[in-house]
């Protein structure tokens, strides 16, 4: 069971603490209170863990603080949609909102290779306005021979250009705990120049001990891949462990499905799920056409398939978008063949520009204010 209280209730409050006190007292129950600090608000939610089935929602609904009563299921117990007048799970990140009403893209170097290049890119990124961006440091790869990232010697200097150019939060996968602390630590030491949203790749979503590390950081927010071989249930509750761990600013992400049902595509793109991961849970979605097309094919009208995917995603709905960019794909150490050159930033951001548009407009038709 679910309660959600009034907005900006002071967890100091004696109507809080008269609330608690009750609880407290309900036997084989555990409270579990959590909350989503917004822009406006900050909404306290106390989830009842144990056997609430004797529990009346009209007793709970009398409680002091308590606004309203909402029984859940098991599944996705805190980044879940149970009701629909719960708010969507909304968090402010170095000054970067997110939420499921948002839309951010996170252009960027598949892998950090050269100074040059992510400068280069950060640069382009700074005439576009643009304040994410995507830089791998830590690269899970198929053969072991193959270039791994480079690691934690590459953080200070990445960190410093992305400061340099008014970079404000970097996806960045972390492959192993180590790694959440070793871009802790660089952060610091090169004065918070940023931020940092640790990505959890396709092969890691169900390496449960990495998801409640990555669960148990108190700031950076977390964007999870959904796994390339297992069903969107599974997925979803690999994002719980993050939630239940303490961390729930969680971005899920649609990277598409292994399978060669999708051919030539790289994986079978699954962006037609972007609605019902907005609808089984309050989690901002994000789509990453790279990863999903995996070239830099053309259809017939000028398009890049990877700018048709990235439009079908964002005319879902989705919350953000991670695209891979280099300035010199033929010299990329990673995935190359599937990056955008600088030159196709600014037609890539019109062209989201234009499917979001196509989206707010749908979503206005549909509740009849066009
Ligand atoms: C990536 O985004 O760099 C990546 C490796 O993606 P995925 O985990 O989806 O394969
Ligand atoms: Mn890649």
């Amino acid at each position: 069971m679910l309660l959600i209280l009034e907005p900006n209730t002071d967890l100091d409050s004696e109507g809080h603490r008269q609330l608690m006190d009750y609880l407290a007292r309900l036997p084989n129950i555990e409270a579990r209170i959590h909350q989503v600090h917004g822009a406006e608000q900050t909404l306290t939610e106390v989830y009842l863990v144990g056997d609430t089935s004797a529990l009346s929602i009209a007793d709970m609904q009398a409680l002091p603080t308590v606004e309203q009563v909402v029984r859940i299921s098991e599944e996705y117990r805190i980044l879940g949609r149970h009701d629909p007048r719960q708010a969507s799970l909304e968090f402010v990140y170095n000054g970067v909102r997110f939420s499921q009403d948002e839309l951010h893209v996170f252009a960027g170097l598949c892998a950090v290779d050269t100074p040059q290049h992510v400068e280069l890119m950060m640069r382009a990124l700074q005439e576009q306005g643009q304040v994410c961006t995507r830089m791998g440091a830590y690269k899970p790869r198929t053969s072991p021979y193959s270039f791994q990232g480079h690691g934690k010697a590459c953080l200070p200097w990445v960190f410093e250009l992305a400061g340099k150019y008014g970079i404000r939060v970097i996806a960045m996968e972390v492959t192993h705990e180590s790694h959440i602390r070793e871009i802790r630590e660089a952060l610091q030491a090169t004065g918070n120049p940023t931020g940092v949203m640790l990505q959890i790749g396709t092969r890691n979503t169900q390496n449960f001990e990495l998801l409640k590390a990555v669960g148990r950081e108190p700031e950076m927010p977390v964007l999870l891949k959904r796994g390339f071989g297992i069903t969107l249930e599974e997925s979803l509750n690999a994002a719980e462990y993050l939630a239940s761990e303490g961390n729930s600013r969680v971005v899920f992400g649609l990277r598409g499905m292994k399978s060669n049902m999708g051919d030539p595509h790289r994986n079978f793109v699954d962006f037609a799920q972007v609605p019902v991961v907005r609808r089984l849970t309050r989690m901002p979605v994000c789509i990453d056409p790279s990863h999903s097309v995996g070239s830099r094919d053309r259809a017939p009208d000028g398009l890049l398939d990877v700018m048709h995917v990235t439009a079908q995603g964002v005319i879902a709905g989705a919350n953000m978008v991670l695209v891979d960019f280099h300035p010199a794909p033929e010299k990329a150490l990673v995935d190359g063949p599937q990056a955008l050159h600088l030159d196709e930033l600014a037609p890539f951001l019109q062209d989201v520009s234009v499917a979001r548009e196509a989206y707010l407009r749908r979503v206005a038709l549909q509740q009849g204010k066009c």
